[in-house]
């Protein structure tokens, strides 16, 4: 017997439609650095259809994809829903990357068109030429003060605008791909996570419910944590699916704006990165606010934060961990309600902890080698795996040899858990050879082979080490070649023309030899474990 339900498709036009017949007075606001732009999602919704006609115009192909390289705002949200309303693809480029990555991720993705905020057009424009498939590049002008250059390729967003003709929004293919987010290689090159429409919706109701962000009608809903990065956790879908007004702060990322932006905008609910919230702290400490609930993830979230912001703000933080491979929300909250009766450091030591699996995914931690499990007892660790409907089953044309997915069908994480008896996870390392600074990767292993080329230098092994502000920051293991003297001066020297200025290390440590694992490999783990208490600054 078959079920006799409707077949509908999963598809995003059904999140836009919903905001745009039931909630288009809600207002959105975004915070630009030429003062506040105020609108609705009426106003949006008509942009919006306006913006597909405007790729059609621009003769964007019927799957093409569809570059954005602009902060949190609402244009940026027009471009969310247009491009894959319409069909074609929404690439979000994360401003942060190097030049190369990003000429890299544009070619490899075959960007047609990129539409840019006029304060990032100096990081884009120069790479242009580089970017051999995009046609045409559309300022939004957000009251930066680049110049626009005079080229027959550069249109203006308003203007555009303007001129269109609004189009119908009708996809009927859920797994029809919807939008792309490059994620860091521990090796190689970034690598492409295509969400799907359906994939998509099921994250949205997830982040939406009650268990997830929690997001409804009557909250104002700020994501903080980036439009470029990670499908800015969801929210950009969330909260015109609930009907939630938005508040972008633009450009303006600066902690005390966002601080001011919370209280004056009446923000309930925001999220980042723990960095974020670090600077943000002593802004909103003691103010009145109407805050609900503040989600963070992207690393671990430290005790002492969590504590301080109940202390000092009267809410404590709520922790999410994924990543872009899923979606990227995959668990979070607390149990504290079943602690109710616990003392204070058990409640805050659930607060610590990255949470349940949203239900709709599964979550498991086995031997990464053999897959086999391991005991949820709290104390064994193993790879965090996780499965179900918004897990990246592969990534978009991989280098060769990269691999996801388990045999036996589940999505591997390169993080290290354990979990309790409920399958509460707590995250207790990390395989990947990434450092984690301020919510964005440093790849330790090109930090190597730049040290590495230093003709004084025989071996280098970099680590993340936990830093107050930054959460994780480099610290270079250096092993000179016998004979050999040489200063921590000369070595950054080295390294400062080859890597980006946030990529430098924080210090270098002289070591005799790297410590190595049973197969000759380095081992980072004991290099973490050895420099955990690394007196570096705040
Ligand atoms: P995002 O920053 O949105 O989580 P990324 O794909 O950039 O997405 O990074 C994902 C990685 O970040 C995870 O695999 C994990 O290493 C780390 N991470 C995410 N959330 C947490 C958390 N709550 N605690 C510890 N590490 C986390």
């Amino acid at each position: 017997m078959r079920g006799l339900m409707q077949d509908a498709p999963l598809t995003i036009d059904t999140i836009f439609r919903h905001a745009e017949q039931h909630h288009g007075d809600v207002p959105i606001v975004t915070n630009n650095p030429g003062g506040k732009v105020r609108s609705s999602y009426g106003e949006w919704a008509d942009r919006t259809r306006r913006l597909g006609g405007v790729l059609d115009s621009l003769g964007i192909s019927a799957d093409g994809r569809v570059g954005t390289f602009a902060w949190n705002s609402a244009r940026h949200l027009e471009l969310y829903f247009a491009a894959p309303c319409t069909g074609r693809v929404l690439h979000t480029l994360n401003v942060r990357l190097f030049p190369e990555q990003l000429t890299y991720i544009a070619n490899h993705a075959e960007d047609e068109v990129v539409f840019v905020d006029r304060t990032v057009l100096h990081l884009l424009w120069p790479l242009i030429d580089t970017m051999k498939t995009v046609q045409h590049v559309v300022v939004m002008d957000d009251g930066g003060d680049n110049e626009i250059p005079d080229d027959p390729r550069v249109l203006d967003y308003e203007t555009l605008l303007a001129q269109a003709q609004a189009v119908d929004f009708h996809t009927t293919d859920e797994n029809a791909a919807a939008s792309m987010c490059y994620t860091s290689g521990t090796t190689g090159n970034p690598k492409g996570v295509v969400y799907s429409h359906r994939s998509t919706v099921l994250h949205t109701m997830a982040v939406i419910s009650p268990n997830g962000f929690g997001i409804g009608v009557e909250d104002v809903a700020m994501p903080v944590v980036p439009m470029f990065h990670a499908n800015a956790w969801g929210i950009a879908q969330a909260a015109p699916a609930a009907g939630a007004a938005m508040v972008f702060p633009g450009a303006m990322m600066q902690p005390k704006a966002l601080a001011d932006l919370i209280i004056d905008e009446h923000v309930t609910f925001t999220a980042g990165v723990p960095t974020i919230w670090q600077g943000v702290l002593p802004h909103l400490a003691g103010r009145e606010h109407v805050l609900r609930k503040i989600g963070c993830g992207g690393s671990a979230v430290p005790k002492a934060l969590s504590e301080a912001y109940k202390e000092q703000v009267g809410l404590p933080i709520y922790q999410a961990w994924g990543m872009t491979e899923t979606h990227p929300v995959a668990s979070g909250g607390t149990l504290a309600a079943r602690y109710a009766d616990a003392d204070e450091e058990t409640k805050a030591g659930q607060r610590a902890r990255a949470g349940l699996p949203l239900f709709g995914l599964e979550a498991r931690i086995v031997d990464a080698d053999t897959l086999e499990p391991q005991a949820w007892d709290d104390t064994a660790t193993g790879e965090l795996q996780v499965r179900g409907p918004w897990c990246a089953a592969e990534y978009y044309n991989p280098d060769p040899g990269t691999v996801l997915s388990t045999p036996d069908g589940w999505m591997k994480t390169g993080d290290v858990a354990a979990m309790d008896g409920f399958g509460n996870i707590r995250i207790a390392d990390r395989t990947k050879d990434l450092i984690k600074s301020g919510g964005e990767w440093i790849s330790s292993v090109d930090l190597e082979n730049a040290i590495m080329s230093h003709p004084k230098v025989a071996e280098a092994a970099v680590v993340g080490i936990p830093h107050p502000k930054w959460d994780e920051r480099p610290l270079a293991c250096v092993v000179l070649k016998s004979g050999e003297t040489a200063t921590e001066q000369e070595i950054l020297d080295h390294l400062a023309p080859l890597v980006a200025k946030w990529w430098m290390p924080d210090a270098v440590e002289f070591i005799d030899e790297v410590p190595k694992t049973s197969v000759g490999k380095f081992s980072k783990k004991d290099l973490r474990t050895r420099f955990a208490e690394y007196p570096i600054q705040g």
